[in-house]
């Protein structure tokens, strides 16, 4: 493979959309920025690092995406696997490329494990937490490359990711009108998820291949003719050989029977106008008898994802069964790229320098209207009638876990409410919790994307507080169960004691402290943490007890963590 060069990147974008100089010194930043930035890192290939960002830079130009898009896309990685962060996009690159970057790392920390009911979390959550559809194509870029080369990564994490990109990415693919990426996607992870089935279509497709094609040379002899005969001159003939996933899907409907398969490899024709397609249709059908009920015409009735063409199955030379397709190029292009190629095609029509700003016509809001579908769609399916009214999701957040889990909250939700809603017992535990990584007050608001950690003290009881601030009936009615169930000691000291350190943070830390203070039977009822320099950090510990002589063992026990740089404690009074 080439090596990146970012003359052969703004020469792509080049052919599909207008650069001017601006646009060229961005990218250029850009391509200079993130190579430094992944200075030295491997991929698991042995591959230089930088060359997956260029890769997936790459495709997005190859779609006709804006620079800012471009930029985004080499720097994708930059933000959550270099010492470079968010901010530093923000001072170099500006607000829009941050946010597209942002967006991808949000995007980046869902992990599909093939949990039937997580699909459509996870589904409703892209879209939630993407907000501009560019966001997803930098994405859907990402994981091409990701699964071009998911040879080079584990067993067990191949499944994973082959699985997530069957379930995830192709469908959104598809639902993008881009049928060439999802077929594309699909095919790349068919071998990983079915290697027994793959084998045997590579032994017994190949042949029927060779002898098809040989069989089709004859036919477009024959169909170059039959359109010189009505004055069309067709812009391309050709065929292409049926995908392996989606052959493998037919089959399953056909008894594994091949011969049953007469789109193998499709007959695609292009013509001028639409006009042309209707004419070369009866042309067609004039000269071989079609088969019944097999006339499609997607013209007049486009599929639900935009896709434009006619298709019909003829009995074609020697009597054989040949499916064609019938369309113009604009059509073609759009069933190869979907919403891609709208962003192209109204740029070149357009011609004048000036920038679009995206989502302005008709046609591109149609797609937004089929991500509103889908989502309508998801919906429908499985929840009840109020959730339907939810409108693109305003009233709701998408939160996840460490491990990649899915958490649906309503707005406003805080940790407490995603403490409960992974557990009660968690619920009832939590102490402190942390977003992506930073210490947060219980009663922080949780925003789609947001990775919550929540750390929890053995035994700890819920605090009566929680009542004022959490969003989810389960959270409500626990707490209240909790407290009406051991109405007494809580109350009755009035007294607390708060332990103020000051540390290092470090992953770990905060749950080494709880342990200690949950060793020696100490109550805390909250965790109070603001960052005081950029590696200190203040700690606040409210513990129910106004035992002076427990507290203080405790600080001697925790005087042994050697992140702690100052400890002290004082009582405080309880309203
Ligand atoms: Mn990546």
């Amino acid at each position: 493979m080439a090596s990146p060069s970012v003359e052969n990147l703004i020469k792509i974008s080049r052919e599909k959309r207008l650069i001017n100089s601006a646009d060229a010194a961005l990218i250029q930043k850009a391509f200079s920025f993130a190579k430094s930035a992944h200075q030295g890192q491997k991929r698991k290939s042995g591959e230089e690092y930088f060359n997956h960002s260029y890769q997936t830079a790459l495709q997005l130009a190859a779609w006709g995406l804006d620079p800012k898009t471009i930029s985004a896309g080499l720097l994708h990685d930059v933000a959550e696997d270099t010492p470079y962060t968010l901010d530093d996009i923000k001072n170099n690159f500006g607000e829009e490329v941050a946010f597209l970057v942002n967006g991808v790392t949000k995007l980046g920390r869902l992990k599909y494990r093939g949990v039937q009911r997580q699909i459509e979390n996870l589904r409703k959550m892209f879209l939630a937490i993407s907000e501009d559809l560019r966001v997803i194509l930098i994405k859907l870029a990402d994981r091409l490359h990701n699964m071009k080369t998911l040879g080079a990564v584990p067993l067990q994490k191949q499944k994973r990711i082959a699985l997530e990109t069957n379930e995830i990415y192709a469908p959104l693919a598809y639902r993008l009108g881009m049928q060439n990426l999802a077929g594309e996607l699909e095919d790349l992870s068919f071998p990983y998820l079915h290697p027994q089935e793959y084998k045997w279509l590579i032994q017994n497709v190949k042949e029927k291949y060779e002898e098809r094609l040989k069989y089709l040379e004859k036919v477009k002899k024959v169909v170059n003719d039959l359109l010189e005969k009505i004055n069309i001159s067709p812009i391309g003939i050709d065929f292409r050989a049926k995908r392996y996933s989606s052959l493998y899907k037919k089959l399953l409907r056909h008894e594994m029977n091949l011969e049953q398969i007469y789109d193998l490899v499709a007959f695609r024709i292009i013509v001028s106008s639409i006009a042309e397609c209707y004419t070369t249709l009866g042309a067609i059908h004039q000269m071989w008898p079609p088969l019944p009920g097999r006339i499609k015409d997607y013209i007049a009735l486009p599929k639900p994802n935009g896709y434009r063409s006619l298709h019909t199955t003829v009995f074609c030379v020697d009597n054989k069964i040949v499916e064609f397709q019938i369309r113009t190029k604009e059509m073609h292009d759009e069933a190869e790229n979907g919403i891609a190629a709208h962003w192209a095609y109204h740029e070149a029509k357009g011609k004048n320098i000036e920038k679009k700003p995206i989502f302005t016509n008709r046609k591109e809001l149609e797609w937004v209207n089929q991500l509103k579908n889908w989502q309508e769609e998801f919906l429908n399916s499985e929840e009840s009638l109020e959730a339907l009214k939810i409108d693109f999701f305003k009233d709701r957040i998408f939160a996840i876990t460490p491990k990649g889990e899915v958490i649906d909250l309503p707005a406003g939700s805080t940790p407490v409410d995603f403490a409960y809603s992974i557990h009660s017992q968690i619920g009832d535990n939590c102490v402190g919790a942390k977003i992506n990584n930073r210490i947060v007050p219980l009663d922080y608001q949780i925003q789609s994307g947001d990775m919550v950690e929540i750390l929890t003290q053995k035994n700890k009881k819920p605090s009566e507080s929680w009542i004022r601030f959490v969003k989810t009936d389960i959270a409500k009615k626990r707490i209240r169960a909790s407290l009406k169930k051991d109405h007494l000691p809580v109350n009755r000291e009035r007294l607390r004691m708060e332990i103020k350190i000051i540390a290092e943070d470090r992953i770990g830390l905060l749950k080494d402290i709880t342990s200690v203070i949950s060793r020696s039977h100490i109550n805390i009822s909250n965790v109070l943490t603001a960052p005081n320099s950029p590696v200190l950090t203040s700690l606040k510990f409210l513990c129910d007890t106004n035992n002076k002589d427990k507290i203080e063992k405790v600080i001697l026990k925790l005087k042994k963590i050697k992140e702690i740089k100052q400890i002290s404690y004082k009582p405080v009074s309880f309203a």
